[in-house]
């Protein structure tokens, strides 16, 4: 049996970064931009008013003293004249600064009466300007490759930089195998149970950047199965959820096999999950996950979406881990990497005591998978420990 680490090396091995398209700023959010921005313009372009107030030259903007007010300045309305000595512009935030000052007094520190303006005495120090480029200058560039988020959108519209490169969405078939499943809203005969894992897995998989569709159930017979792999033809990714196993109703290796997958492994050292398959199949790479709801949901974590961030160009990495203190001494560990459901509180963090990997109810009042390596030595409270956020 291999471990983690060499399944997933293999599982990179079978995929590689998709192409890429462009898209519209209002449908890049979530996206992952695939070659660098570029910055078209100065931002802002000129010296602007910070604030509401009077433009002046800043050395003449001492305590009591008094200004004639020439003209105005207002954003997207600019003073177009020369300010000179004695001189004051009304100006108002997000204006260009006028020729002749640099330095804003801002509204509260001023009298006003007529065209003459008095300054108080007491002053600030700062110039309320915003110098020209102090965002970005032309040609600063945005890296990639980058997932966008809210202010990244912003600042590619601020660059004057409509459109986006990004790596196409991966599109990954889902297919449930059993029997005993009916879709949610279904009527389940008195033997049967609702599908839940492909539905857990699309909402993780698009909630990265992927495009998955869930397909209709297989049924465990070679001629469902062959259809629901027909079903999934133009998917990056193939995932077959149950079946993996070595039961008599365990077709998904035979019946993968005899359509052309090139297995690249079975079975990995770890807890849950151990019958996890996986190869190359035409142009799809496909994954056989095990049936069980927690174990799907895990090796989601650990395997399908380390993968699907392959494909979307953002390199070859396990599922980020972080390190919390643990609550109670452990025992030592088995001879599987063991990912237990956890609750993580205040960065000390307790697995719970039910660990059997059918309980989704456990699944989803977790807040975290504490990581155990293979053959880890008893540990004791307050150590620090792995842990996958959930
Ligand atoms: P299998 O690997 O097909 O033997 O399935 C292991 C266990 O997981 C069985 O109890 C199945 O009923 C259950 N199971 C398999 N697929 C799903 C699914 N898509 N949703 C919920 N439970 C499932
Ligand atoms: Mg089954």
């Amino acid at each position: 049996m291999i471990t983690v680490d060499e399944a997933l090396a293999h599982l990179f091995s079978l995929v590689s970064p998709l192409d890429t398209e462009e898209v519209p700023l209002q449908q890049a959010s979530g996206r992952v931009m695939a070659t660098c921005a570029v910055a078209r313009r100065d931002q802002p372009p000129f010296a602007a008013s910070a604030m509401d107030g009077y433009a002046v030259a800043a050395d003449a903007a001492q305590p009591g003293a008094r200004f004639t007010v020439i003209g105005e300045a207002a954003a997207g309305h600019a003073f177009g004249g020369q300010v000179g000595a004695g001189h004051a512009v009304r100006i108002f935030t997000g204006a260009p600064v006028p020729a002749g000052t640099d330095h804003v007094v801002i509204q509260e520190d001023v009298i006003r009466a007529g065209d003459t303006i008095t300054l108080g005495e007491t002053l600030d120090d700062k110039s309320h300007v915003r110098p020209a480029g102090g965002d970005f200058r032309v040609g600063d560039r945005i890296d990639a490759p980058r997932v966008l988020g809210p202010a990244d959108i912003a600042l590619l519209a601020s660059m004057n930089i409509p459109t986006v490169t990004v790596r196409r969405k991966p599109r990954v078939a889902l297919i449930s195998t059993g029997d005993e499943l009916v879709m949610p809203g279904d009527t389940p005969a008195p033997d049967q149970i609702i599908a839940s894992n492909t539905f857990g897995l699309k909402a993780m998989l698009d909630g990265i950047g992927a495009e998955a569709r869930i397909l209709p159930i297989a049924r465990d017979t070679r001629a469902s199965l062959i259809a629901a792999f027909d079903l999934a033809r133009g998917a990056d990714l193939v995932i077959t959820i149950g079946g993996a196993s070595v039961g008599d109703h365990d077709l998904v290796g035979v019946v993968a096999a005899e359509l052309g997958m090139e297995r690249a492994f079975y079975k990995v050292r770890m807890r849950p999950g151990k019958p996890l398959m996986a190869g190359r199949m035409g142009d799809a790479a496909m994954i056989g996950l095990p049936g069980n709801p927690v174990s799907a949901m895990v090796c989601g974590k650990v395997f399908v979406a380390p993968v699907v961030r392959a494909l979307l160009g953002l390199g070859e990495h396990r599922a980020p881990r972080l390190t919390a203190r643990l609550a109670h001494d452990r025992p030592a560990g088995g001879p599987r990497e063991h990912y237990r459901r956890a609750r993580l509180d205040d960065g000390v963090i307790a697995p719970d005591n039910r660990q059997d990997s059918s309980l989704l109810s456990v699944l989803a009042g977790a807040n975290a998978l504490m990581i155990r390596p293979a053959d880890d030595g008893p540990r004791k409270a307050q150590d620090m420990i792995d842990y996958l956020p959930l």
